[in-house]
C-alpha cells in the first residue's frame, strides 16, 4: 500500500487509551495534535512510544494518523514517563509554602543524576513585596541566590498573580523540552498558565471549589511553549535515590562532583577522611554548609535502604 505523507515528522504530546497525538515539528498556530494509533511492529519489539518521542507518522484513511517509527531519543524519565527531557525547572515558591531547601537539594540530585539540565524558579515573587510573611520570603529569595547562583543555577524570580518575570522564563524555554518540578501548592499550574495565555490549567484554589483534587487524571501532556514544550506532570514525586538506582550521591552535588577528584583517598565519602577536598572547601566557607548538610542526610538515607533491602 502506498504510503502518504510518510516522511511527516511529529512529537507525541499525549497519550491516552492507546491513542498518541502527535503534533507537526514545523507547528504553526492552527497546527492541532492528530491522534493515531501505534503500528502493531511495536509492540512486537517490545517497544512503546513515549509521550515527547519524535516519531514518523502518516495520516489513515479513518481521519486519523498511524505513528510508524520512534527517532533517537536523547533521554528517557520514568517518572514522569517522557522521552526527550533536556531541561528540568525546579518551582519553588518563596513562601506559602515556605522555602525547603532540603527538598529543593534532594530534586536537585535527582535531575543531576538524570542528567538533565536545572534551573531554579523563584515564585510568589509578589508575596515578598508585601503581606505578612513578606520578611521570610525576601530572606529565601537572597539565600537561594547566594547558595545556588555561584555554583552554576540560573535562578528566576516569577510571580503569576503580577506576570512578572514570566517573560524571562518563557525565552529560557525556548528550544527545550522541561519538566516543572516542585511540590504541589508552589504555583507550577498558575505559572504555565502566565506562561501560555488562553491555556486555563485548574489551579488549587478553583480544584478546592469544585470540591475535588488536582490531576485526578494521571496522564502526562506536553504543553507548546513558544517553540518549546512543558511537560504538565506532578513531577519527580518519587524522591528515592534507591529507585533510582543512584548509589554514589557525589556525582549529583555538582560543587562536590568537580572537588572529589583532589581526594586524597579514591571512593572517598566526604564524611570524615583525611586529605578530603570537599571537607577542606567546607571549611573555607567554598561549599555551603546546608548542601553538605543534605549531602550527608541523603547518603545516611541511602546507607538506611540499603541495609533494609
Ligand atoms: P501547583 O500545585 O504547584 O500547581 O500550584 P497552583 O498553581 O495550583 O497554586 C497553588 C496556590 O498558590 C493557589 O492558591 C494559587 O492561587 C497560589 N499562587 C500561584 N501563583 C501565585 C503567585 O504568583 N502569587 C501568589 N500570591 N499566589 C500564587
Ligand atoms: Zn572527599
Amino acid at each position: 500500500m502506498p504510503e502518504r505523507n510518510s516522511a511527516a515528522v511529529g512529537r507525541i504530546v499525549k497519550a491516552l487509551s492507546g491513542y498518541y497525538y502527535v503534533l507537526p515539528e514545523e507547528m504553526d498556530w492552527h497546527s492541532v495534535p492528530i491522534q493515531c494509533r501505534a503500528r502493531g511492529i511495536f509492540k512486537k519489539r517490545g517497544e512503546s512510544p513515549l509521550v515527547g518521542d519524535l516519531v514518523t507518522y502518516e495520516h489513515t484513511s479513518n481521519g486519523e494518523g498511524a505513528v510508524n517509527s520512534i527517532l533517537p531519543r536523547t533521554s528517557e524519565l520514568v517518572r514522569p514517563p517522557v522521552a526527550n527531557i533536556d531541561l528540568a525547572v525546579l518551582v519553588f515558591s518563596v513562601t506559602e509554602p515556605a522555602l525547603n531547601l532540603q527538598l529543593l537539594d534532594k530534586f536537585l540530585a535527582h535531575i543531576e543524576h538524570a542528567g538533565l539540565q536545572a534551573i531554579l524558579c523563584l515564585s510568589k515573587q509578589d508575596l515578598a513585596e508585601h503581606g505578612p510573611d513578606m520578611e521570610e520570603a525576601q530572606q529565601a529569595m537572597e539565600q537561594v541566590k547566594a547558595i545556588y547562583e555561584p555554583i552554576g543555577y540560573e535562578v528566576f524570580s516569577t510571580s503569576s498573580r503580577l506576570g512578572s518575570g514570566t517573560d524571562a522564563l518563557y525565552n529560557r524555554l525556548q528550544g527545550h523540552l522541561a519538566v516543572l518540578a516542585g511540590q504541589s501548592g508552589v504555583g507550577k499550574s498558575s505559572l504555565l498558565n502566565a506562561l501560555v495565555p488562553g491555556l486555563a490549567l485548574e489551579t488549587n484554589e478553583i480544584s478546592s471549589k469544585l470540591g475535588r483534587g488536582k490531576h485526578t487524571t494521571r496522564h502526562v501532556e506536553l504543553i507548546p511553549v513558544g517553540d518549546g514544550y512543558v511537560a504538565d506532570t506532578p513531577g519527580f514525586s518519587q524522591l528515592d535515590f534507591t529507585a533510582l538506582g543512584c548509589d554514589d550521591l557525589t556525582g549529583c552535588f555538582r560543587e562536590m562532583r568537580e572537588r572529589a577528584e583532589q581526594c586524597k583517598f579514591r571512593g572517598c565519602t566526604h564524611l570524615h577522611e583525611p586529605g578530603c577536598a570537599v571537607l577542606e572547601a567546607l571549611g573555607k566557607g567554598e561549599i555551603a554548609a546546608s548542601r553538605y548538610e543534605h549531602y550527608k542526610q541523603f547518603t545516611m538515607e541511602l546507607k538506611d535502604k540499603k541495609r533494609r533491602y
